[in-house]
């Protein structure tokens, strides 16, 4: 059965050509599904290691496919070949759509955006994949914030299906319908969000954290917790999933959450995610967080 457009998917611009700015965990993850899935991306970084590592993840992804079965040789190489690693903005005249995947800093995400806008066509749909910023607010570094909306993805990309696609004050429907069904290419299943701290995951994710770590700040066992919420059904517990995320992610952006819905979601004194993180216990980035990792 095919479905009937929706009314913001009729006008929809083709992406043929995608890039991606910051060849990070989350750059190289999307430089990877993009490819995977057939449409071409540049994937630029200011790094030349952020690169090679980025392309490294890229290959062992192809790789495992290939063992797989999954993919030929040939196959592996097409998805490679097009990814585009590089330094310059050389080439971005003829891009549709970027992705910007920066390092999470306001400051530093403005500067990069209007860069990139002066390097782009006048059409090219911009978006970022920021975690905790507000999509209208870093549309002010923009002259066309039409242009513009939020495309966060999850960690890891190859692996999460949700994409919110986040509509800033001034998103133009076009942007959103580009963003859509780029998201959709890409074999993800988007949803349209307004700006708001956390999007729509966030929301309901981090209150969830709040309340696992008020039980172990009352004594409860982290692990047994987890284990009850396996058995609950879902694919792992609160602590295996804070050391997923990082305590350093978990604590910046329930701070963000915090100052966007105070009365929910501040609290007196220290978390045990806080406290966490002030011990250096970030996760599995460190090998060391509410578990242990070898
Ligand atoms: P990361 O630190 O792994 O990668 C950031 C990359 O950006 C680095 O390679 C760095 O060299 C590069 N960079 C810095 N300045 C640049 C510039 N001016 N131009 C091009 N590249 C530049 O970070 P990450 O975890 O991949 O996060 C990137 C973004 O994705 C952040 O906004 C983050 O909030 C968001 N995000 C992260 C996750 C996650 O779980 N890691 C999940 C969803 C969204």
């Amino acid at each position: 059965v095919k479905k009937k457009a929706k009314g913001h998917e009729k006008q929809a611009r083709e992406i043929k050509q995608a890039a991606v700015l910051g060849a990070g965990i989350m750059g190289g993850g999307i430089a990877y599904q993009s490819a995977s899935k057939g449409t071409p991306i540049l994937m630029k970084d200011i790094n030349g290691d952020a690169i090679e590592l980025g392309l490294k993840e890229a290959r062992k992804l192809f790789g495992k496919g290939l063992e797989r079965g999954k993919l030929t040789t040939d196959k592996m190489a097409q998805g490679l070949s097009n990814i585009r690693p590089t330094l310059s903005y050389g080439d971005f005249g003829n891009v549709d759509l970027v992705v910007e995947a920066v390092v999470e800093n306001p400051k530093v995400k403005a500067g990069v955006l209007a860069e990139l806008e002066d390097n782009v066509g006048d059409d090219t749909i911009l978006t970022s994949n920021t975690s905790t910023i507000s999509i209208t607010r870093l549309a002010e570094s923009l002259k066309r914030p039409e242009n513009f909306c939020g495309m966060h993805f999850f960690n890891p990309v190859h692996r999460m299906p949700l994409v919110e696609v986040i509509r800033g004050e001034k998103s133009s429907d076009a942007a959103i319908a580009a963003t859509v069904a780029y998201a959709r290419q890409m074999g993800k299943t988007p949803i349209v969000v307004n700006d708001c701290p956390g999007f729509l995951v966030n929301r309901v994710l981090f209150p969830y954290f709040g309340g696992f770590s008020l039980l172990v700040e009352k004594g409860a066992d982290y692990q047994r917790v987890d284990k009850v919420m396996e058995k609950f059904g879902w694919p792992m517990g609160p602590a295996y999933l804070l050391d997923v995320v990082g305590m350093d992610t978990a604590v910046h952006a329930n701070a963000v959450m915090a100052e966007g819905f105070p009365e929910r979601m501040a609290r007196e004194g220290k978390t045990a995610i806080q406290v966490m993180y002030d011990n250096k216990r970030l996760g599995q980035k460190n090998d060391l967080g509410f578990y242990r990792y070898e």
